[in-house]
């Protein structure tokens, strides 16, 4: 399979922090197919558009307290 190109890996990352957030990079990997090195370079490019929002947290899905990444303005109270 082709390498996604750095667009579509904005895309599936935005779509992904817009559905579920906040997110860590474990669950961001499993989910996207992004590798976890991947995640940090593709958030940055992301900021150009959207900023992106990185804190200590518990993660919406894993619940375990570490570095999770969500999307300003779209993050929703539990
Ligand atoms: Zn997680």
């Amino acid at each position: 399979m082709p390498e996604p190109s750095p667009r579509d890996k904005i895309v599936v990352l935005t779509r992904l922090l817009f559905e579920q957030s906040p997110l860590c990079t474990a669950c961001i990997s499993t989910r996207s197919n992004l590798a976890v090195t991947d995640i940090e370079p593709t958030a940055r490019r992301c900021e150009e558009m959207i900023p992106v929002k990185r804190e200590m947290a518990h993660c919406k899905v894993c619940e375990r307290w570490t570095l999770v990444y969500s999307l300003f303005g779209v993050q929703r109270k539990a």
